[in-house]
C-alpha cells in the first residue's frame, strides 16, 4: 500500500463518520477499526496501532460530549494528533552548524536508498552554503564506491574512498580526518548495509562510529541497538513504499524524522515537518510546503500573479487562478512531488498526479473566458462540451471541477487562518 493509499483510507474513515447522523460509541468504534486496519495494512506495528486506538478512546468521550459538529471535529483532531504524536518523538534532531565539522554517519539496510540519500543530503547542505564531502565506508558491496563516486561527481561534491582498503572503519576514519583538516563542514559517511541479521555488520557500525565520533547518525530502525540513531530519513516515499515505514520509524528508533526521499533524483528530497506531513497524507494539502517549493524555484506569486494573490486574499479563487497556479508549478520541473502538496492531491500517487494535472490543463484550455471566471456550479451541457473539446470524458471534467472545489475551500480556509494570524500574503 502506498502512502497515498493509507492517507486516503484514513481520510475516508473520517469522512464516513462525518456523514453519520449521530456520532456515538458505535460510529466512533467503526471509524477507529477502519483506521487501525489501514495502519496495520501499511505495516505500522501492532503495539503502535493499539496505543493510538486506546488513546483516542480515552481522550474523546463521545457519549459525554454535546452532539453535532463538535464531536466530529474533536474526533478528527484526535486522529490527527495521534498520527502526529506517532511521528514526533519529542526530540529535536541534530542540525549541522556552520564553521565546524559535522560528521554525519548514515546507516540503513542494503537497497533502502542510503547512498542516494547521502548525496541528496550533501546536495541540500551544499545549497544551504555548507562545505560538504562524502566518505564511502562500504567495503562490502562491490561497486559501492563507484556508485558514490558517480553520484558525488554528478553533484560536484568531493568524496573519499578506496578500492583496496578492506577495513571500513579505517577508511571512514581517514576520510573524516582528511576532510576535517581541509575545513569541510558537513562530512557524510556512507556505511555498508548488508542484511540486518548480520552481527558482523553491527560490529562494523560500532567501529566506524567509534573511530569517527559522528555528530549525528541517520536512520534505520534495526540499527538502534548498536548505534544510537539520532535522526531518520524516510526514503522512497514516492512510489510503492508502505507509508507505515514512516510511522513506525520513529517508534523503532526514538529519533525524529528530518527529511523524506521522494524520488531517484537528487532534488527529490524534502524537509520533514510532522503537521504538514500528516495534513498532506490526509489529503488536506500542504500549502506551507508548496510555497516553500515555489520559493526555492524562484516562483514569486506576488510578483508574477498579483491579481491572483489579491483574489486569493479576498476569498475569491477561480478556475483561472487554479490554472495559473498549475502553470507556475509546471515551470518548476518534476511535477509529481510538488503536486501532492496541493490540497486534495495527496490521495493520488506522486507520479499519477503529474499526469493528471497535464490532463486538467487541456480541459481548462477548452473552457471559455467566462467559464474560467465563473464561481457558480457548471451546467452539465457545458461539462459535456468541454469534455468533447478537450478529448476527455465528462466524468473526467467533473473530477477536475470537484478538485477545484476542494482546493478552493482549502485555499480560502488557509488564507483566512493566515490573515487571522496577521500573516496574510506575507509569507507567500
Ligand atoms: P543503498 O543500497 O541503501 O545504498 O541504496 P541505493 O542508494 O543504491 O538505492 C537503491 C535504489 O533505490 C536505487 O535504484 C535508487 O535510485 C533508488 N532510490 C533511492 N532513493 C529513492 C527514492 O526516494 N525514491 C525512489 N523511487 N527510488 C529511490
Amino acid at each position: 500500500m502506498v502512502l497515498a493509499d493509507l492517507g486516503s483510507k484514513v481520510a475516508d474513515a473520517l469522512r464516513k463518520m462525518t456523514r453519520a447522523t449521530v456520532v456515538d460509541q458505535t460510529v466512533m468504534n467503526e471509524m477507529l477499526a477502519e483506521i487501525c486496519k489501514a495502519l496495520l495494512q501499511a505495516d505500522v506495528n501492532v503495539a503502535q496501532v493499539k496505543a493510538l486506538r486506546e488513546s483516542i478512546k480515552k481522550n474523546v468521550d463521545v457519549e459525554a460530549l454535546a452532539s453535532g459538529l463538535n464531536k466530529r471535529k474533536m474526533l478528527e483532531q484526535a486522529v490527527c494528533n495521534e498520527l502526529c504524536a506517532m511521528l514526533d518523538p519529542g526530540k529535536e534532531p541534530y542540525v549541522p552548524k556552520k564553521k565546524q565539522p559535522n560528521v554525519i554517519m548514515f546507516v540503513g539496510l542494503q537497497g533502502c536508498g542510503k547512498t542516494t540519500t547521502c548525496t541528496k543530503y550533501a546536495h541540500l547542505y551544499k545549497r544551504k552554503g555548507f562545505k560538504c564531502a562524502l566518505v564511502c565506508a562500504d567495503t562490502f558491496r562491490a561497486g559501492a564506491f563507484d556508485q558514490l563516486k558517480q553520484n558525488a561527481t554528478k553533484a560536484k561534491i568531493p568524496f573519499y574512498g578506496s578500492y583496496t582498503e578492506t577495513d571500513p572503519a579505517q577508511i571512514a576514519a581517514e576520510g573524516v580526518a582528511k576532510f576535517k583538516e581541509e575545513g569541510y563542514e558537513v562530512i557524510i559517511v556512507d556505511t555498508s548495509g548488508r542484511h540486518m541479521q548480520e552481527e558482523a555488520l553491527f560490529e562494523e557500525m560500532e567501529q566506524v562510529a567509534q573511530l569517527t565520533s559522528p555528530d549525528d547518525i541517520v536512520f534505520a530502525s534495526a540499527f538502534k541497538k548498536k548505534v544510537a540513531v539520532g535522526s531518520c530519513i524516510i526514503t522512497k516515499l514516492d512510489g510503492h513504499a508502505k507509508g507505515g515505514g514512516a510511522l513506525s520509524a520513529v517508534a523503532a528508533t526514538g529519533a525524529p524524522i528530518t527529511h523524506i526521499g521522494t524520488g531517484e533524483h537528487i532534488e527529490d528530497f524534502e524537509d520533514f515537518e510532522v503537521k504538514s506531513f500528516v495534513s498532506r497524507m490526509l489529503g488536506k494539502g500542504n500549502i506551507k510546503g508548496l510555497m516553500e517549493k515555489m520559493k526555492q524555484a524562484d516562483v514569486d506569486l506576488e510578483k508574477q500573479a498579483p491579481e491572483m494573490m489579491k483574489r486569493l486574499q479576498s476569498g475569491q479563487w477561480t478556475l483561472r487562478d487554479m490554472r495559473e497556479q498549475f502553470q507556475a508549478v509546471l515551470k518548476m520541473g518534476p511535477l509529481g512531488n510538488i503536486m501532492s502538496q496541493f490540497p486534495g492531491m495527496a490521495g493520488l500517487d506522486f507520479h499519477d498526479s503529474g499526469v493528471r494535472i497535464k490532463k486538467w490543463m487541456t480541459m481548462m484550455d477548452s473552457m471559455t473566458e467566462a467559464e474560467l471566471d465563473e464561481t457558480k456550479a457548471m451546467a452539465p451541457s457545458r461539462i459535456i462540451r468541454i469534455a468533447r473539446g478537450s478529448g476527455h470524458y465528462p466524468h473526467e471534467v467533473a473530477e477536475l471541477l470537484e478538485q477545484f472545489k476542494l482546493m478552493q475551500t482549502t485555499m480560502q480556509k488557509t488564507m483566512k487562518k493566515s490573515k487571522k494570524m496577521g500573516k496574510a500574503g506575507g509569507g507567500m
